[in-house]
Parts: structure tokens; C-alpha cells; sequence
């Protein structure tokens, strides 16, 4: 193994490095530092994040650049702003021992004219989001002249992004001369034209394989019903009281929806998504840094740039639709060296997705079971016993109290404190999980009980034809019952008439509230209905509501066009249930 010094960097950046902590250089940078440092030709890299490719493109820049020019050098462009001012402080720690060195990242949300100053004191590094890059180039306060180096960095997500067009600008704008540096999690086709269209004969690196993060990251999947996803996400956390990870969704509002659901149950979770402000992404952000917050629902896009390096899992609530999205998500774990494990959270219908992602991260994924109760209740009574032991006490500031505390506890020996004081907590977690269910595997069987039992079926005369969907009849029916907090189950929509299922506790209120009302013009019929399926029926509704005895507060609504069902109407048994923090 090769050290920093041997690849072609000068003391300046390698004892920046020492102080950073860095030792040997990844094997992305063992190729690409001398590659970039040697030869003037393009260069396309194959590597994920967390292998260290930062450092794998900007030293060979750094310690190439000249120092004696103002002029902006090379030009480094990311998708998102975290991981543009990330870059950026990157290469400040990397030339903290060169003085003239000065770098800026420019991303749009911030003040586009302190930009414009910095830019205009000379800067040799811009590290700049594509959209902010070209409004500054337009304006013409970014000269590209001078520009040797242009990297663009997860070139894959810039896309996925949509900024096709700004980096056909920005690449436009730049001298031919330049020499640019790729480097792509992954080359769906987007990005081999990019690099077939500005690129001459790009020497092709990869660091897939044997990245310092992929080999010791493991795959897990837990299978479980739609339903059943929620309450298997909240056991996996309680498996693991020390878990600090990011829960991937696949859209806004179920990062919403399952962090709040998460808040609600008591978990340290907090949600990241594109809806938040840029300050209210910053301080969500901070706060996962700096460990005050346990478990990040985020989606993809939100994630991105978020440099964080000691996840213990990745949780995927739902997989990505393409498995290149997977092998970006579980790289956020297991970095740097570290061990980490990512989870995916599967339906049996979904196990077909599996394999793809299996063949593209070149590993298996191993099935594991939901933990039952019993377990949850014996880990977390374990890792309340190991607090107690390595928590320091403070004798000064407990002294006075004692005297007192011990004239309350006189009595009882010690067999009976110890169960006492172990009961505070482990009670909770008991009595949440008393009775609780298994969760693995299909439970429809279970569902259609539960359905038979608590909800009627309803016949209603309006079909496709009338242009009626489960939107439009959630709608409908939202529109005449008042209470919003019914629970509604399976809806099948045929050609002339459909029917759904609703709580039967509501059967009544249901007949009335739609006498004498109209849709279209048409009077609506609404009649009980036996349960028999009409069979043929288009069964797109899952029940999925989720409150067996302590599950959960509320329903596991994975159906955007769902009520939500009432928490209150169920006797959710985790009243008890403790906060975290
Ligand atoms: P990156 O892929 O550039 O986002 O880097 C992932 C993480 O690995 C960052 O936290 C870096 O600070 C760290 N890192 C990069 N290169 C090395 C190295 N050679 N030795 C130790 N840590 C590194």
C-alpha cells in the first residue's frame, strides 16, 4: 500500500493530510492522484460516495494549481449545495498550509452578490451547483478563460437532477483545453453521452469494487406486509438502541408521514425532504451531525451532501425503483473504513427487486427476521444494565441528596432495588410488547379477518363510467361524512358501480349522509353490501391499517389517497411507551 508523499503531492497538502487524520490514500486516490497529476487527458471514475473521491480530484488540482494567478483554475460542479460547500471545506483543510490558495462555493438560496465579491478578490477553486454556476457565468462575473480542471462530481445525481442543460452550458463555456474529470456513482446512458460529447478519450478509473466502504457494508431484508413495514421499521430501532441511521423514502410525503409517525411513537427521528426551507434542511441537518437526532427519514434528493460518517444502518422504508439508487444509499454506510449494514424493507411481492441490486453491488442479501417482543424487551433491558454500569456519577453534586434517597429505599436489598430499578424502563417496553405480533411475512390472512370483523362493505352506483376513481370516491365520501378520522378499507371500481369498505362502527352515518346527494347530476345510491367479492373487481386498495394490540398509534397509510384512520378509535396499548430524549 502506497503512501500520500509517493503519489506525487508536496509536503504542504501531505502534512495537511497527517493533521486530517488520513494515513494510507483510498484506492480511488492511489489511481487517480497520480493519474491526474501525470497526464493531461480526460478521466472518467467510477466511484460511490464514501470512497474518498473528493480528495481523489482535488489534490492533483491543489497541487497543480497555480498560486500565483488569481484566475479561476478549475471548476468543480455537484448537485446540491451540502455537498458543494462540503467540497469546498474539503479542499480548505486539504491547503490549509498553502496561504494563497482560496476557494468559494457558490450554489443558489444564498446571496448571489457576496458571491460576486469573493469571486472578484480571485479565486482559483470554484466548487458551484449547476444552476448557480451558469446564472454567474451569464452575468459574467465567472470568467472560465483560465479554467484548467473541470470535475464534475456525482455526474449520475447532476442528472437525475435534471440540470442536463446547465452543465451543456457550463461545458460549452469552458476551454477546450481544460482537462475534465468525471466521476459517477454509476453511467446510465445520460451520463456516457455527456462523457461521449465533451470528453476526448477519457482514461477510464474504477474504484467499484474495492472501495474502502462498499466491502464492509452488509445487505439485509426484512419481509414483511405493506402494512407491516412501520411497525417493522419501529423494532428494528428498538433492536438497536444505539441505531443512528438514515430511513430512505421514496417520496416527500412519506418521509413526512413515517417521520412523523416516528416523533409521534417517541423516537428521536427527525425528516429531510425538499418541502423544508434551505434553513430548516440546515439545522435537520446539524443536528444529525452532531448525533442530537437518532434516525433521519430523508429522501434521496435531500440526503445527498450529507456528510455523515458513522451510520450504523441504512434503511431502505421502500426500495428505489432503480438499483443504481440503492447502491447510493447503502454507500452512505459503511464508510471510511467502517462497518455498517443496509436494510430494505420488502413486501413479498417486491422480492423480485432484489436481484438486481444484488448482482450490481455484487453481493447477497441476507434474510432476516423481525424481532418479536421478547427479544426487543431482553435487548433493551441488557443495554439499560450496560448504562447503569458505565454511567459516571457525579459524587459531588449527589452527596447531600443521599442521605435522603437512602432512608427512602431503607428496607429493601439489593435483589429488590435492582429489579426496581431495572422495571422503570423495562415495564414500558413490556407492556408495549405484550401480545405483539409476529410481523414476518405475508399477514393477509390475518387482514381479512380483521376486516371481516371491523369494517361493512357498501355498494355505490358509480363506476368508471363515471369517471370515478378511489381518489374521487375517498373524496366523496371525505365530502359527506364529516368525521375525518374513519377508517376506510379496499375499494373495487366497476364499469357501471363499485363498492368500498369502511368502519363499521360508521354504517349508519354512512346511509345517511349520503341520502339526496348528487354526483354529476346523478343521485347517489349507497346500499350494505355483503361481504362476497365481486371477484373480477379492481382490488387496488390494500387495507393497510395498522393497529393490532400496541403496534402502533397510527395507521400505516402507504395509499397517498387514503384517510387517515383514527388513532383514538383504537386501543393502541403504548400510552406507556417512553420518549428517547
Ligand atoms: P468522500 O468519498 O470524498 O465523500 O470521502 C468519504 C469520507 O472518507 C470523508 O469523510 C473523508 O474525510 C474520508 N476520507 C477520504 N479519504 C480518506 C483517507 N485516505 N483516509 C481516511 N479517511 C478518508
Amino acid at each position: 500500500m502506497s503512501i500520500f508523499k509517493d503519489l506525487g503531492l508536496g509536503q504542504d497538502i501531505v502534512e495537511a493530510l497527517v493533521d486530517l487524520g488520513y494515513e494510507t490514500p483510498t484506492h480511488i486516490q492511489e489511481i487517480s492522484i497520480p493519474q491526474i497529476i501525470s497526464s493531461k487527458a480526460d478521466l472518467k471514475a467510477f466511484a460511490q460516495t464514501g470512497t474518498g473521491k473528493t480528495a481523489a480530484f482535488s489534490l492533483p488540482i491543489l497541487q497543480q494549481i497555480d498560486l500565483s494567478s488569481h484566475d479561476t483554475q478549475a471548476i468543480i460542479l455537484s448537485p446540491t449545495r451540502e455537498l458543494a460547500i462540503q467540497i469546498a471545506k474539503n479542499i480548505e483543510e486539504f491547503s490549509k498550509n498553502m496561504k494563497k490558495l482560496n476557494v468559494l462555493a457558490v450554489y443558489g438560496g444564498a446571496k448571489i452578490d457576496e458571491q460576486i465579491s469573493r469571486l472578484k478578490r480571485g479565486v482559483q477553486i470554484v466548487v458551484g451547483t449547476p444552476g448557480r454556476t451558469v446564472d454567474l457565468i451569464k452575468r459574467k462575473r465567472l470568467n472560465l478563460k483560465s479554467i484548467q480542471w473541470l470535475v464534475l462530481d456525482e455526474a449520475d445525481e447532476m442528472l437525475n437532477m435534471g440540470f442536463k442543460d446547465e452543465l451543456d452550458q457550463i461545458l460549452e463555456a469552458t476551454p477546450s483545453s481544460k482537462q475534465t474529470l468525471l466521476f459517477s456513482a454509476t453511467f446510465p446512458k445520460e451520463v456516457e453521452s455527456i462523457a461521449r460529447n465533451y470528453m476526448k478519450k477519457p482514461v477510464e478509473i474504477s474504484a467499484g469494487k474495492k472501495n474502502v466502504g462498499a466491502d464492509k457494508v452488509e445487505h439485509e431484508y426484512y419481509l414483511v406486509s405493506d402494512r407491516n413495514r412501520y411497525p417493522a421499521l419501529k423494532r428494528i430501532a428498538d433492536i438497536h438502541p444505539n441505531i443512528y441511521s438514515i430511513v430512505f423514502c421514496r417520496t416527500r410525503r412519506e418521509t413526512k408521514d413515517i417521520a412523523d409517525k416516528l416523533i409521534n411513537d417517541g423516537y428521536n427521528a427527525d425528516a429531510l425532504h425538499g418541502d423544508l426551507s434551505q434553513a430548516q434542511r440546515d439545522i435537520v441537518m446539524q443536528k444529525f451531525r452532531n448525533k442530537n437526532l437518532q434516525i433521519l427519514v430523508a429522501t434521496d434528493v435531500a440526503a445527498r451532501g450529507l456528510d455523515v460518517h458513522d451510520l450504523t444502518h441504512v434503511i431502505n422504508y421502500k426500495l428505489p425503483d432503480q438499483s443504481e439508487n440503492y447502491t447510493h444509499r447503502s454507500g452512505r454506510t459503511g464508510r471510511a473504513g467502517k462497518e455498517g449494514i443496509s436494510i430494505a424493507l420488502i413486501t413479498p411481492k417486491e422480492k423480485g427487486k432484489l436481484r438486481p441490486i444484488e448482482r450490481k453491488i455484487n453481493k447477497k442479501f441476507e434474510l432476516k427476521l423481525v424481532p418479536n417482543g421478547k427479544d426487543i424487551c431482553q435487548k433493551q433491558l441488557y443495554n439499560l444494565i450496560d448504562k447503569v454500569h458505565d454511567i459516571e456519577i457525579n459524587e459531588k453534586e449527589i452527596k447531600e441528596f443521599l442521605p435522603d434517597v437512602y432512608q427512602k429505599l431503607d428496607g429493601m436489598d439489593r435483589e429488590e432495588l435492582i429489579k426496581r430499578f431495572v422495571s422503570i424502563e423495562f415495564n414500558q417496553f413490556l407492556s408495549y410488547y405484550e401480545n405483539a405480533k409476529d410481523l414476518n411475512g405475508d399477514d393477509s390472512r390475518d387482514r381479512k379477518k380483521y376486516d371481516d370483523e371491523n369494517l361493512t362493505r357498501f355498494y355505490i352506483n358509480l363506476g368508471k363510467m363515471d369517471k370515478l376513481n378511489p381518489a374521487v370516491l375517498i373524496g366523496l365520501i371525505n365530502e359527506n361524512i364529516k368525521n375525518r378520522n374513519v377508517e376506510i378499507g379496499q375499494i373495487e371500481i366497476l364499469k357501471n358501480f363499485s363498492f368500498f369498505e369502511l368502519d363499521k362502527n360508521f354504517t349508519d352515518d354512512v346511509l345517511e349522509s349520503f341520502q339526496n346527494t348528487y354526483f354529476n347530476n346523478r343521485s347517489i345510491i349507497v346500499e350494505v353490501t355483503n361481504k362476497s367479492k365481486s371477484g373480477g373487481g379492481n382490488r387496488r386498495k390494500k387495507r393497510p391499517f395498522n393497529n393490532f394490540k400496541g403496534e402502533s398509534r397510527r395507521s400505516s397509510s402507504n395509499s397517498g389517497n387514503r384517510r387517515k384512520s383514527s388513532a383514538s378509535s383504537f386501543s393502541g396499548k403504548n400510552s406507556g411507551r417512553r420518549r428517547r430524549r
